[in-house]
């Protein structure tokens, strides 16, 4: 029998009623679950979550709120098991692949954690220190950050439904925002349990979260001028969200994190005994294979100085040849099936795009398959292009969200590096790969207004190195121009989309009792 998931909306569980979605395995294509949220009444839901849930957190100290984020993480961090097996049922993740998504949810939520402790108990975040006013020392000014009253709607892509849901729950919980999640529909399987594990749980305050498992309906028609968005997902959502009336007139405030052209740029002196080389090879084969490639932070364009591209092809085919593809259960496998029929579809539309300005030298099709003895599910081997003409426009601007990467040669320079770069007008993350001290703050230098992230990668980091795909909750995710131009986690920092900052005058000894 086929599962119905159900929304948590005013505290109670909901049933879609009308037509279902379906969710799939992408593996063999049946349908494991289904869906539907016809029926709820968004207005009433997101009213409920403002003044129950945000009053119950605006109480709260922010140490208070850390304790219920480190309660979240350990609950879901209990079913982990569990939710691998769901990760793998309805998002075709590897083992390796659920962890990322999984642990880096409980991780994350495990981190705002131990930053509400260090902040204590108070629920007023300063902004810098007391400024004087006038020549009088009593007369000064101050800058505070406080929740905003409304509700914070989170609404996330169908490749991370337990970190992209954590990382935007741990910052909003943290800054006094109840949530209302919305996973995407087709893989929110793992989602939907979460959502569970945490109301039976008993941990999370009435109101604080709701769970909407299925479309979003009209719920963004009633958003207020309290209320934030932070989204996660295409370009084209993204646009249709930030140009709704309902959130220009009320000058909702919306997050972006949308579509990457992530680089990775091998420096012209590193050479193929080099350590930094080893850890280019590796980073680029994780982040083509991780996740089938659908990761925001995958690299898409991996820029070679002209005269080492045929040795790098043939190291990195070495590499990603040895990767398996097939069931993502079976011990081994390293890549998995894309999520969706859609997924697939638009991989291949992308990659046909492609052909004319590229050459595929491997992958391209289902490729060979570990454990799959039919013609079922939605394989993509792990296929590598090289750019015939490194500045032909379709190269920057068109993200295969599979397992593809296109290999770009430039002429080794920072100049030109950065002026590839540049054309993918705005990526998450890009990793620059050499030696030379030089070339790296060259890099950092010339290119650093194009991206959220560097990762500035030489031989003394290549042990230690978590590599570009991996969002750490210390620093900003996020990018500019196509990347959508949001800005999420980076420590506290990531608190502030959630809460008014305030400039507060007056009577210095009264304004430093405020806490
Ligand atoms: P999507 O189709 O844009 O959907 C994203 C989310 O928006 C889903 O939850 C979807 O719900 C919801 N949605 C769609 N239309 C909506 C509307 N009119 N109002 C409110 N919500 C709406 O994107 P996707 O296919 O899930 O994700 C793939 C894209 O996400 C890729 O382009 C990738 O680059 C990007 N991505 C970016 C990041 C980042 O951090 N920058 C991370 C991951 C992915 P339904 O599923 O119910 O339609």
């Amino acid at each position: 029998m086929t599962t119905t998931l159900k929304s948590y909306v005013c505290g109670q569980w909901f049933t879609g009623t009308g037509k279902m979605a379906q969710l799939h395995n992408p593996t063999t294509e049946e349908v494991v679950a289904e869906t539907s949220t016809e029926g709820i009444n968004f207005q009433e839901a997101l009213a409920h979550a403002r003044d129950k849930g945000g009053a119950a957190l605006r109480a709260m100290t922010f140490a208070q709120r850390g304790e219920l984020l480190m309660a979240m993480s350990k609950a879901i961090h209990e079913y982990r098991e569990e939710l691998l097996d769901l990760a793998a049922l309805n998002g075709g993740n590897t083992r390796g692949d659920g962890k990322f998504d999984i642990d880096g949810a409980t991780g994350t939520l495990a981190f705002y954690a131990k930053l509400g402790e260090k902040l204590g108990d108070r629920k007023t975040l300063n902004d810098g220190d007391e400024i004087r006013l006038s020549k009088n020392p009593r007369w000064v000014g101050r800058h505070v950050y406080k929740p905003l009253h409304g509700v914070a709607i989170l609404i996330n892509a169908f490749n991370f439904p337990a970190w992209g849901f954590a990382e935007k729950a741990a910052t909003a919980i943290l800054a006094g925002m109840p949530i209302v999640n919305k996973p995407a529909t087709s893989t929110s399987l793992v989602a939907a349990r979460i959502s569970e594990i945490l109301v039976e749980s008993g941990v999370v305050p009435e109101g604080v979260f709701t769970s909407i498992c299925g479309s979003a309906g009209d719920m963004l028609e009633h958003v207020q001028w309290q209320d934030v968005v932070a989204f996660t997902g295409s370009s084209d959502t993204g646009l249709k969200i930030r140009s709704m009336k309902s959130i220009l007139e009320n000058n909702v405030r919306v997050n972006v994190e949308a579509d990457s052209l992530n680089a990775a740029v091998l420096g012209a002196d590193v050479d193929s005994d080099d350590d930094v080389y080893d850890l280019f090879l590796r980073e680029v084969t994780r982040d083509i294979t991780q996740k089938a490639g659908q990761k925001c932070t995958a690299t898409r364009r991996i820029f070679v100085p002209q005269d080492a591209v045929e040795s790098v092809v043939e190291d990195l085919k070495g590499q990603l040849e040895a990767m398996k593809s097939g069931a993502p259960t079976v011990k081994g496998v390293k890549t998995g099936p894309l999520a969706t029929a859609q997924q697939l579809q638009d991989a291949q539309a992308g990659l046909a795009r492609l052909a004319e300005c590229t050459e595929t030298v491997l992958g391209g099709s289902r490729g060979e398959l570990e454990g799959i003895d039919n013609d079922k599910g939605y394989f993509l081997s792990p296929t590598l292009l090289v750019a015939k003409d490194g500045e032909a426009p379709e190269l920057h601007d068109r993200e295969v969200f599979g397992p593809v990467a296109t290999i770009i040669p430039y002429d080794g320079s920072v100049e030109h590096a950065a002026r590839l770069l540049e054309k993918g007008r705005g990526s998450l993350v890009s990793s620059i790969y050499s030696d030379k001290a030089a070339f790296l703050l060259g890099m950092a230098d010339s290119a650093s207004a194009f991206l959220g992230r560097m990762h500035l990668a030489n031989s003394k980091i290549a042990e230690h190195s978590a590599g570009p795909g991996t969002v750490l909750p210390q620093l900003m995710h996020g990018g500019p121009g196509r990347a959508g131009g949001g800005q999420e986690l980076g420590g506290l920092s990531g608190l502030r989309f959630y809460m008014q900052r305030t400039a507060l005058q007056g009577f210095s000894p009264l304004l430093e009792k405020l806490n």
